[in-house]
């Protein structure tokens, strides 16, 4: 690893971990929030959850855990060129969808819709909820017991309220604070990686053409490069030196703004950039250009209508299983039901754990196991 800008996080100026451990041997805690996190069960769900496309609708489309990947990937490079902390960036990029309901945002409105009267539903909320209470892996702690820098990093955003109950997680939303720049550098590599794998994934499906995306100037841009310096190329190469152009040209954009913004601050300490605006972002043609891109996604592929066939269906699974649970707990299964539940708060947490923690087959097969009647699916 490069060495460390004074303002990056390190473990000097680290607010540590909730439950004091003996110091890791021979790697850095952050790699070690890392390690734990790619071991939690939450994080192997991920392989079978989606942002967009529904799991079964084929194997080439992302899913949240290459996503995951993805972001990593795109956030470790800006990290190092940045002398930031390289190994913070990538706990926090593993860690960011880990609270993910099945079918993607879809699935997201849908439990949150359930859970109004109960406090509602937020997946990043979750995610640190998955870090810090659900995973059960340690003898001495419940959760993952990650660094205070990779939860913080997790909680992109978060309502006042909400912040009054988060302890010292809540402090900076109440203070009118900044994340580090590792977590600022992980929320924006998450823009670049999903906007460009849904251009790509799109047009995979057939639900978006090349021709109709000609008209967003971010992409044109480069598939006329591509489609100059390469005649005669097949489509699917086509597409894929588009976007990984794209990707750079975004990548770029955001380092030479990010350095300019930091060099204009005059940072010191990490204290600096929590008191300082946001430094980590693209240039305000960048910005304009992304703007134009996820119009065209939201418009010609969030809610083309076989997308919108996917989330209606997927909202409805979600609905179905909320509402026979809440209505009859000891349909759960024992482990959810060992719970004491002392009110109908604790018990529609336990259901919305539960429903969230499913994998999109997994809320398939239980809609199945409960509602079908025609075949042997108990
Ligand atoms: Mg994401």
């Amino acid at each position: 690893m490069n060495k460390l800008a004074t303002y990056a996080v390190s473990e000097e100026n680290s607010r540590g971990r909730k439950f004091a451990e003996p110091r890791a041997q021979g790697r850095s805690e952050f790699q070690r929030d890392r390690d734990r996190i790619i071991h939690s069960s939450a994080f192997r769900r991920l392989e079978y959850k989606t942002q967009v496309f529904v799991n079964h609708e084929g194997d080439l489309f992302r899913t949240r855990l290459t996503h995951s990947i993805e972001v990593a990937q795109i956030a470790r490079s800006i990290s190092r060129r940045l002398n930031l902390n390289e190994d913070l960036t990538e706990a926090i990029s593993l860690a960011h969808d880990l609270g993910h309901t099945p079918f993607g945002h879809a699935g997201q409105d849908a439990l949150n819709e359930c859970m109004q009267s109960y406090g509602g539903f937020e997946h990043n909320l979750q995610s640190v909820r998955v870090v810090d209470v659900l995973e059960e892996r340690y003898a001495d702690f419940d959760g993952l017991n990650l660094c205070f820098e990779t939860r913080e990093g997790m909680l992109k955003h978060c309502t006042l309220t909400r912040a009054a109950q988060l302890a010292e997680l809540g402090e900076r939303f109440m203070m009118g604070r900044r994340p580090s720049l590792e977590g600022q550098i992980a929320n924006l590599a998450d823009e670049i990686a999903y906007n460009n794998h849904d251009v790509d994934d799109g047009l995979r499906s057939g639900l978006i053409t090349l021709e109709q995306l000609t008209e967003v100037p971010l992409v044109s841009r480069h598939l006329q490069q591509v489609r100059e310096s390469y005649p005669g190329l097949t489509e699917r190469r086509v597409v894929h030196e588009t976007v990984r152009r794209m990707i750079n040209t975004l990548v770029s954009d955001l380092i030479r703004q990010s350095a300019e913004n930091i060099a204009g601050h005059n940072l010191m300490t990490l204290d600096d950039v929590r008191q300082a605006p946001l430094l980590i972002g693209f240039s305000p043609e960048m910005q304009q250009a992304q703007r134009a891109l996820k119009k065209f996604l939201n418009t010609h592929l969030y809610r083309h209508y076989r997308v919108m066939r996917m989330s209606a269906k997927a909202q409805r699974i979600i609905r179905d299983l909320f509402g026979v649970f809440i209505a009859d707990p000891r349909l759960l299964p024992t482990q959810f039901q060992s719970v004491k539940t002392q009110s109908e708060h604790v018990h529609a947490r336990v259901v919305a754990d539960y429903i969230a923690g499913m994998t999109d087959r997994y809320a398939v097969r239980e809609h199945k196991r409960i509602f079908a009647v025609e075949e042997a699916a108990f």
